[in-house]
């Protein structure tokens, strides 16, 4: 069955399928694990779809903000079409939301948490490794990926966690974050950055308009 998700996977437009067993996340905080979400699960399922390098290098808010949500659309449509798959073949699957909604949110941090991490399934499942920007780094793409994830009743071997995309030496995303929210230990405040990742156009349109950190990102730009 994994052989026929991947396939199915890739047919559908995910640029990475990568596969684990559900306790792979069982340091996963309280609440924030598979089985506080679907006490069925046994596996999961991790996806992921590539942003194009034009965008990366665009600077144009716009840009970066139409193709980031849209990607974001297109993952829970893949995601959902996954779990009807596998629901078709006799197995039982949850998408998880790519992004919002979320219920998690502590107003004086402007911490938002999403039901499950998918950065950190997606190192479970063996997609690659995070990176001081807090990102998942693929060695495929470097952090050029937006993720989505699927947990299902199938059970999946783990397989070995990728290590070492993220130089010691390199502090790049550290030193270019303009609101100092970058701590170098792979996690990022998410209040100053808030502060300065979003604007609003004249006419009232929510913009990205940072996101230095990942565009100056080395890996995975050759
Ligand atoms: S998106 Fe911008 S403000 Fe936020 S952590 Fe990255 S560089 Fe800093
Ligand atoms: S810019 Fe350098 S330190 Fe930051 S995530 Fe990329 S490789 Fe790691």
């Amino acid at each position: 069955m994994k052989k026929k998700i991947y396939d199915y996977a890739l047919s559908k437009g995910a640029s990475l399928v990568g596969f684990a067993g559900v306790e792979a996340m069982d340091d996963a905080p309280d609440g924030f694990r598979p089985l506080d979400i679907m006490p069925a699960a046994k596996g999961i399922i991790v996806l992921a779809k590539i942003i194009p390098k034009g965008i990366m290098t665009s600077g144009n808010a716009v840009i970066y903000t139409l193709h980031v949500e849209h990607l974001m659309t297109q993952l829970d449509t893949l995601a959902y079409n996954i779990a009807l798959f596998i629901e078709q073949n006799g197995s039982l699957a949850m998408p998880i939301p790519a992004d919002d909604p979320y219920f998690h949110w502590e107003i004086d941090r402007q911490h938002g948490m999403g039901l499950l991490s998918h950065r950190h399934a997606a190192v479970k499942a063996g997609l690659g490794s995070l990176g001081k920007n807090a990102l998942l780094i693929t060695p495929q793409y470097g952090n050029r990926v937006q993720l989505v994830t699927v947990l299902t009743d199938i059970p999946f071997d783990s397989p070995q966690e990728i290590v070492g995309l993220c130089p010691t030496a390199c502090h790049r995303c550290v030193d270019v974050c303009p609101s100092k929210a970058q701590t170098g230990s792979y996690f990022i405040e998410q209040k100053p950055c808030r502060s300065h990742m979003f604007t609003k156009s004249d006419r009232g349109h929510s913009l990205y308009r940072c996101w230095q950190c990942r565009a100056i990102c080395p890996a995975g730009q050759s």
